[in-house]
């Protein structure tokens, strides 16, 4: 039985697995411990399985426990990663290098910096949502201290060339900072392989539970030195002060083991519920795909359906299924997306674009039944005069 409304809106965020509920639970109430507390049982059992948790969420990314700082969140890790980085190499320079299409937690605090006396380089897009690597490497200066692209995008899922990226930046001995909140658990992600020196990451994007993430921070060849932005007791290395919040760690922890052990399967499994998708969505007419199609998480589309607005398609859905026009830190407003612009769609497939995101829950059923809603919608809201100017 179809149980409404559906949910295809996973790259905003995902439910708790589970089985990661479970594993979250006993740190609420018998080991309630301070991961801190270096007296008693109490803390010891807190501080175990936190660090069990470190290896774990290590694991998926191919790093070492000791690289990893928990944090709330990526919004936080990609904070600290850019401020840190700004405040500890502020001797060799003030110089960042990012991309217009970064998530607002990269692109805000560019701006912050900015006032702080940083020099910020934000690099165009192609019209699939690639950067260019000449591009790149041309914007590298002697000040230059760090380069932040995102892994995947948020909003199209175009997955930038992370290898090369990484080889620009080893050549001119910069640091890489890689945002990816929407890559880790989805795709194979391997700091080592993909030379990453920097990592923002987040546990609900990957079905654990909100307000816990990390930021993986490589020890050595290089070692990427960061500088606190929360002070206190010291916790994490002294990077990241404040108790730590057991439970959500516990889960982020639970969460990556199981991406680690199904993610492979289930690439496959959304992969082709995403396909079958954007198949029935394809027979609609005036529909066209944003972003590009072959560098592409395997869960996310972004359509635009021409001659509707999307907001007016998303609310005549909402009832039935949830879905999102882009970003969901930005879905309250009414422009459209800074990142459909930035490919340079026109507002009218700016404005008439819908992300769908698949996830571990989904069934065929769901998709089915999306794409029938989605047709009808479509047909009764093509036929009514637009409002948009
Ligand atoms: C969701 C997301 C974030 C923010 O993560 P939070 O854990 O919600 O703070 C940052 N960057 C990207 C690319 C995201 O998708």
């Amino acid at each position: 039985m179809l149980q409404l409304p559906i949910y295809l809106d996973n790259n905003a965020t995902t439910p708790c697995d589970p089985r990661v509920v479970e594993a979250m639970l006993p740190y609420f109430t018998r080991h309630f411990g301070n991961a801190a507390s270096k007296s008693h049982a109490f803390g010891w059992e807190a501080e175990e399985a936190v660090e069990l948790a470190r290896e774990q969420v290590a694991q998926l990314i191919g790093a070492g426990p000791k690289e990893i700082v928990f944090t709330s969140g990526a919004t936080e890790a990609d904070n600290l990663a850019l401020k840190g980085v700004f405040e500890a190499y502020s001797s060799k320079g003030n110089h960042i290098i990012t991309v217009c299409t970064e998530h607002k937690a990269v692109l805000d605090t560019c701006r912050h910096l900015e006032k702080m006396g940083a020099s910020i380089t934000y690099l165009p897009v192609d019209s699939g949502g690639l950067i260019s690597l000449p591009r790149l490497e041309s914007a590298v200066t002697e000040k230059t201290i760090l380069i932040a692209v995102m892994y995947a995008n948020n909003e199209i899922g175009v997955i930038q060339p992370i290898k090369q990226i990484s080889d620009i930046a080893r050549k001119h001995k910069v640091l890489f900072f890689c945002d990816a909140a929407q890559a880790i658990g989805k795709i194979d992600v391997d700091v080592n392989k993909d030379g990453i020196d920097l990592m923002a990451m987040s546990a609900h994007k990957i079905y654990g539970p909100k307000g816990v993430g990390a930021l993986y921070a490589r020890r050595k060849n290089p070692r990427a030195t960061i500088t606190a932005q929360m002070d206190g007791g010291g916790h994490e290395r002294g990077m990241r002060s404040g108790t730590l919040n057991v439970a959500g760690i516990v889960g982020f922890g639970k969460a990556c083991e199981l991406c680690m052990s199904e993610m492979l399967e289930e690439q496959g499994k959304i992969a082709s519920l995403r396909n079958k998708l954007e198949k029935g969505i394809a027979e609609m007419k005036d529909v066209f795909i944003n972003g590009h199609i072959d560098f592409r998480l395997p869960n996310i589309t972004n359509i635009s359906f021409y001659g509707t607005d999307g907001n007016q398609l998303l609310t005549v859905l909402a009832k039935n299924i949830a879905l999102s026009s882009g970003s969901a830190c930005t879905s309250a407003l009414t422009e459209p997306s800074y990142v459909l612009k930035a490919l340079g769609v026109n507002d009218e497939q700016a404005y008439s674009s819908i992300r769908f995101g698949v996830g571990r829950f989904n069934t065929e059923e769901e998709i089915d039944y999306a794409i029938e809603q989605l047709g009808k919608a479509l047909s009764s809201l093509r036929q009514k005069p637009m409002t948009i100017k």
